[in-house]
């Protein structure tokens, strides 16, 4: 089967390559790949920002058909539609595994890291992290379900959102259109701030019925702080992993008010951590998922509070990745499904 993978640490080479499809094992399942989303994840690793192991293949956003069950399997049959976790092997024996937090194991692997990604047809995983998609729920909408849970556990989990409360997100990328969409399900009045960079993603945002702004824009603090009375926003979610929407965030958010980091800056960054203390912030930040973050998503995906098609610039053959990602680095597309081939 074609597989996109990483092939050596030291150089941005991906490869198509003909590998043998994977065998389940015993607990384990195939997940025959409808779609996988190409995250930022994937191009950070393509570069080595982010650690990898490879030979490697890359994806972690996926969905499909269960297509093989190992020894052991029980309660899924072979066609039913289905999506995957991502630790693909975790101790289960840490405080954090414990605890219902696998995201902070220190043993985990992950797929499409250090374990056999979904940008190929056929996926191996343990049979824990299978969840079963609705029928309503089409195959590209549920290849959000990673991403969606990323955000479920960053704005429900480690933090709450209140009806009523006024809420800034900044940076439009599709983690960022998906955190307004959650926030707005939760009851919040939403804004979206994006830089001139952003055109295009802040037009997604506007006909998904957000108010937008631009950064560039002259009075945009003014204008922000009229819209709650002079006080500021309850609560401030930065997913740009830029040092000057983390700055701008933190004027923007009210006394009391929840600054939520979901953006990664890949560095550190100049940020007035005294205003932390003089604003009494309520801080929190969010490492990717936990169990109890997808059967949420897949509920807010199958109800249409959380839409996608909106953020699916393109679907293309796996044979076409490297255009993809060349769009993705441009921000001239928010997500792209891969369709193996
Ligand atoms: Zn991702
Ligand atoms: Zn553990």
């Amino acid at each position: 089967m074609l597989a996109l993978r990483k092939l050596e640490l030291g150089t941005p080479l991906l490869a198509l390559e003909d590998i043998p499809p994977p065998q389940a094992g015993p607990a384990e399942v195939l997940i025959e790949v409808a779609y996988a989303g190409i995250c930022g994840t994937d191009l950070h690793i393509q570069l080595d920002e982010l650690p990898s192991e490879p030979p490697v293949t890359l994806g972690h956003e996926i969905a499909g058909r269960i297509a093989a069950l190992g020894e052991g399997v029980e309660g899924w049959q072979i066609g039913e539609p289905a999506t995957s976790e991502t630790y693909f092997y975790t101790c289960q024996r840490c405080m954090y595994c414990r605890d219902g937090a696998p995201n902070l194991c220190p043993r985990r692997r992950s797929i499409g890291s250090r374990e056999n990604g979904g940008f190929a047809r056929f996926l191996r995983v343990p049979a824990r992290n299978l969840h079963r998609l609705p029928p309503q729920l089409s195959l590209q909408a549920a290849t959000f379900t990673e991403p969606l849970a990323c955000v479920v556990h960053a704005l429900l989990e480690q933090t709450s959102l209140a009806l009523g409360e006024y809420c800034i997100v900044s940076g439009p990328g599709p983690i960022g259109l998906l955190c307004a969409q959650v926030a707005r399900a939760s009851g919040c009045k939403v804004t979206v701030l994006g830089t001139a960079a952003d055109v295009k993603r802040l037009a997604v945002a506007g006909a998904l019925g957000f108010a937008t702004h631009s950064v560039d824009e002259p009075s945009l603090e003014e204008t922000l702080l009229q819209q709650t009375a002079g006080r500021g926003a309850d609560a401030v979610i930065e997913c740009a992993g830029a040092e000057a929407s983390a700055a701008l965030a933190l004027k923007l958010v009210r006394p009391r008010g929840k600054y939520i980091q979901v953006g990664l800056f890949g560095r550190s960054i100049a940020w007035n951590a005294d205003l932390a203390c003089l604003k009494e912030l309520h801080i929190t930040g969010s490492n990717a998922t936990v169990p109890s973050a997808w059967p949420k998503a897949i509920a807010l995906l199958a109800s249409g509070a959380v839409q996608t098609e909106p953020l699916v610039s393109e679907v293309v053959p796996l044979s076409e990745w490297e255009r993809a990602f060349a769009r993705l680095r441009q921000k001239d597309a928010l997500k792209i499904l891969l369709q193996p081939e």
